[in-house]
């Protein structure tokens, strides 16, 4: 693997491309994240192979991109972390059940400005945006910056929620909206484990 930091390990559970960009940063819930998938702009290309966002093809040349252009490629990695941090400041708001600032909106805006520009109409299974002719480095979080804006439009967002055990933001589908963890395997079960070993001190 080329890249310095495989992004693989993430487990994709945000349910929606624009949560799965915010969960590339992980940490406690409620508290400051403590571990970055994304370290450079090579990072970048892979979170978006991974998350299906970018065809190999599209990732090949993208990273010849990247080398003819170093510094441009730098830019457009900071310029994917003020991205996620805006994506970041908006879910992580709704999913409280507080309106984002005006200001992260506005952020949000000028974000769906750029990556429409760069998008053309065209016709898969229906109409809709596509990035396949997208040759600009943004390429890999174009789709996720308009996937945010769909979600927040959409009554969608009403099921953003926090995982009770890590700062995951993920879409709540199941019926009766009773999701409490980005993933039963992970955070579930070790809060399972965490109160079971609390009841047990408490007989004790
Ligand atoms: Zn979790």
């Amino acid at each position: 693997m080329e890249t310095p930091n495989d992004v693989t390990r993430m487990r994709l559970v945000g349910g929606d491309l624009a949560l799965d960009l915010v969960n590339s940063r992980s940490g406690p819930a409620g508290g400051a994240p403590d571990d970055d998938a994304l370290t450079g702009y090579a990072d970048v290309l892979a979170w978006g192979r991974y998350v299906g966002a970018l065809s190999d093809a599209e990732v090949a040349a993208l990273r010849r991109l990247s080398r003819e252009d170093p510094a441009g490629a730098e830019a457009a990695f900071r310029r994917c972390l003020e991205i996620r941090d805006c994506l970041d400041d908006v879910f992580r708001a709704v999913a409280s059940g507080a309106r984002p600032s005006r200001h992260a909106l506005a952020q949000l805006r000028d974000h769906e400005l750029d990556a429409l520009g760069s998008a053309e109409l065209d016709v898969g299974e229906a109409y809709g945006w596509s990035w396949r002719r997208d040759r600009t480095l943004l390429r890999p979080v174009h789709p996720a910056v308009h996937a945010a804006v769909e979600l927040l439009m959409s009554d969608r967002h009403n099921r953003v929620k926090g995982c009770g055990a890590c700062r995951f933001l993920f879409v709540d589908e199941s019926r009766n909206s009773s999701r409490r963890w980005c993933s039963m395997e992970d955070c579930g079960t070790t809060e399972k484990i965490r109160r079971y070993v609390a009841r047990r001190a408490g007989r004790a």
